[in-house]
């Protein structure tokens, strides 16, 4: 008569403790998520290319569209093409080099020429101060150092030929 009982028994609590391990899991899960996506998404695809874009990896940036809609960019270039589009985008953000951090793209200086490809080849470097930027493009054969504004559409064609 004991062992069925001490059996059920046995397999209540392994059941128990199988749907505390799941519910535990779906806890730390469902946490994890609304950790990450509370303010933004960790990634999507460029609105430009189409390619895919993990935020946090390097040259990944984006743009608001006029009514509030986010894009991402995979590249730096892809980000500077479409703001040319759209002229009445706002708050372009870009991810520095050197903290891998995402910081308002106008007010970043950017390394032409080096030898630091971006997810679509050639690409503009975007560094915080001129000086690093000046480290940057003589440790890596960059050839100029442009303000946001002195990004054109020449330079761009010149970076989507590259
Ligand atoms: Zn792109």
């Amino acid at each position: 008569m004991n062992a069925p009982g001490s059996r059920r028994g046995f397999l209540a609590a392994v059941s128990r403790g199988v749907l505390a391990v799941t519910v535990f899991a779906g806890a730390a899960c469902a946490g994890g998520d609304d950790e990450a996506s509370a303010q933004r998404p960790t990634g999507g695809r460029c609105a430009l290319c189409g390619m895919r874009v993990t935020r946090g990896s390097a040259f990944a940036s984006g743009a608001n569209e006029a009514d509030g809609h986010e894009v991402l960019f995979d590249s730096v270039k892809c980000m500077f093409r479409w703001l040319g589009q759209h002229g009445d985008a706002r708050d372009p953000w870009t991810t520095e080099h050197l903290s891998r951090s995402e910081r308002p793209a106008r007010e970043l200086f950017y390394v032409m020429g080096s030898d630091i490809d971006g997810p679509m080849g050639a690409d503009l470097v975007p560094v915080d101060t001129r000086e690093h930027a000046e480290q940057i493009r003589t440790s890596h054969h960059g050839t100029q150092i442009l303000a946001f504004a002195e990004v054109t559409s020449s330079v761009l064609d010149e970076l989507f030929r590259m």
